[in-house]
Order: C-alpha cells, then structure tokens, then sequence
C-alpha cells in the first residue's frame, strides 16, 4: 500500500491518545514504560470476548482474576465452580475449554503461557485468532490479528468488493500487509479500538477517524455499505418445552449430559429440542414426573445455531432432582434462567 508508514503511523497515534481503558489492557503509556501484558490476562479476556460485549465481559473478568489470579490457580478449580462462575456469559464450550487450557499450561508448560503463535495455537480451545491475538499483545508477535472489527475495517479502507463470507482470505492478507515489527501488540489493539469505537457496522465515524486519508470506501462516499455481504440463510427454529417444577421454596434441576449444547450444566427438565412446535398435550406427556401442569406461555432464546422457542409448564411435585432454593437460580445457564423467571412473574 501506498504511504503504509504514514497511515501506521497516523492509527498508533491515535492510539497512544484515545487507547480504551479497558480492564485487562496494559496503556499505550505503560507499555512504553516495559509493563507487559501478562498472557493469562490476555487469553483470558479474549476467550471472555468472543461472542460476548466488553460492558458484558469486564465484571467476569474481574471476578475470576479476583477469585483466580493466575493460570495455575484457574488449572486447580473443580468444573462444576467454574461452570457456575461462568454462567451469564454463554458458549458454555469455551468455559470446558478454558480449563483444558489452563490445565494444559500447567501440567504441559510449567504454568507458563508458550510465547509463539504455533505453541499458543496448539493448546486445546485456542483457535488461531486468540493465538495471534496472545501472540501480539502479550508477546509483540507480528501475529495477524483478525476478527469482525478488523474484517470490516479492512473491507473499507480498501473497499473490498467481494462480499463476506468470501473475502475473508482477502481481508486478512490485506490486514497482514500493515503489520510490521514495530509495536504489532499496540497496532492489534489500534484496530480492534478502532472497529470498536470509530469504524463502526453501522454509523462509520469518519470525521474522527485518524485514518479517513487512506480510506477507499469513505473517499467513495458509501462507507457503511461496506463488508459487502451475500444474504444469509435464517437460522433454523427449534421448539421445546422446559418444566419448572416446584417443592414449596425449592425447584426441581437436572444435570444435562457431559457432551453437547449445555454438556455439564444445571438446567431445568426440558423436553427434547425440534424442529415441530409441541402442542398441549404432547408437552404434558414429555413432562418429567405426572403432575398437574399450567401453561405459562413461552419465553425465545438464540444460540449460535438455531432459535429456540420453549414453552414453560409448572407445577408442584415431587421426584428424584436436584433440589435448589429459588434464590439459587441465578447461576442457571439463561436459557433456563428465562424460563425460571417467566414462572416467577406468572406463578
Ligand atoms: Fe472506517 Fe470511516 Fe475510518 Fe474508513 S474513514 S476506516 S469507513 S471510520
């Protein structure tokens, strides 16, 4: 690209002045000072990240380096503690996953986070985004740092005419042609900064963007139509029902199986998930024990996946579960954390 110093250039200044304060961010300032990132913090919030907003992310990530302060001190945690520390920030795979890395760099690493990308990249869970972006902030790898933030900034200032998925090849050899040697840990967090706070999906800030000089879509005019995208394919719906049973103060919770959606977690007893709604009888008759069962509507729920839409019934009854104080509940998964709560509203 041509003036590629100049624009590098223009972002890290813009960095240096206007770096969000982010919980586990080492500043621009610091950094020059010699502070490093620490890679379990690193890794940590960016596990968090996936999926999940920085508003979202940050009381957890300040809850478990509170409750857990290193990677060794994670490895050491029963699963079920760390399932329900988990709870509220979904993808419940990434918390199994977390501690297979965790205890992965204590019993394969010494408790010593690998500082290449293709050590980070073989620990179990880290796909090859949270490899490079360990690598670069904790390490100053000159990894390539690529997620939708970047994707998008890409596809302007370059106007990148193949729509997403396609381009994604094209996107990151482009993100790949302005990384240099020099501070690729503070040039990662420039641009996930500015996807974050300036290139946004929908209102580009360009007036206050420090790279609109080189900007291909904004000279063009049209910025916000840029990723171009092939039209996407609904996500399939799914329906269920899910069973609030009670017993005076206490509701009735089951383990669901080790593998699959929710492997390992409370929940309440739902019927099987397909793809026909249940109609009234047939949600009775998948009931967990016979008792005499309300209706109390449906609440909706997204996965990556598929949407679900689960009809809740409740009773009173008794029967072999997992009995749990009502004030309990808040560690449920949110599935069932809404259906818990409909029954709450409509008891
Ligand atoms: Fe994004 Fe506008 Fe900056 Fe281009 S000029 S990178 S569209 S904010």
């Amino acid at each position: 690209m041509k003036d590629r110093d100049a624009l590098r250039s223009a972002l890290l200044a813009w960095y240096d002045a206007q770096a969000r304060d982010l919980a586990w961010r080492v500043s621009p300032a610091d950094r020059r000072a010699g502070v490093r990132s620490d890679p379990y913090r690193v890794w940590l919030s960016e596990v968090m990240l996936q999926q999940t907003t920085v508003p979202h992310a940050t009381p957890y990530f300040l809850s478990f380096t509170q409750r857990w302060p290193t990677v060794s001190d994670l490895a050491a945690v029963e699963d079920g503690d760390l399932m329900a520390a988990w709870a509220g920030l979904g993808y419940y795979a990434r918390a199994r996953n977390l501690l297979a890395c965790a205890r992965a760099v204590v019993h394969d690493h010494g408790g010593v986070f690998p500082n290449t990308e293709d050590a980070l990249r073989a620990l179990p869970g880290v796909g090859a985004y949270t490899a490079a972006a360990v690598a670069a902030i904790a390490f100053d790898r000159a990894a390539n740092v690529v997620d939708g933030n970047v994707e998008r900034v890409m596809s302007r200032l370059f106007a990148v005419e193949t729509p997403l998925p396609d381009a994604k090849p094209e996107l990151k050899a482009l993100a790949a042609d302005l990384i240099t040697a020099d501070r690729p840990g503070d040039w990662a967090q420039a641009l996930m900064d500015l996807g974050a706070t300036v290139c946004k999906p929908k209102g580009p800030l360009c007036d206050r963007c420090p790279v609109s000089a080189w900007c291909a879509a904004h000279l063009g005019g049209a910025p916000e139509t840029y990723p171009r995208k092939t039209k996407k394919a609904d996500r399939p719906r799914r329906h269920g029902v899910a069973y609030v049973l009670t017993r005076g103060e206490e509701v009735a919770l089951v383990r669901r199986p080790p593998k699959g959606l929710l492997g390992g977690m409370l929940g309440l007893p739902t019927s099987d998930w397909r793809a026909a709604p249940y109609g009234d009888a047939e949600a009775v008759a998948a009931a967990p024990v016979a008792a005499v069962w309300r209706d109390l509507g449906a609440v909706e729920h997204v996965f990556t996946h598929f949407s679900l839409t689960l009809r809740v019934f409740a009773a009173e009854g008794g029967g072999d579960f997992v009995w749990t104080p009502r004030e309990g509940l808040g560690a449920l998964p949110s599935v069932f954390l809404k259906a818990a709560r409909a029954a709450e509203r409509l008891l």
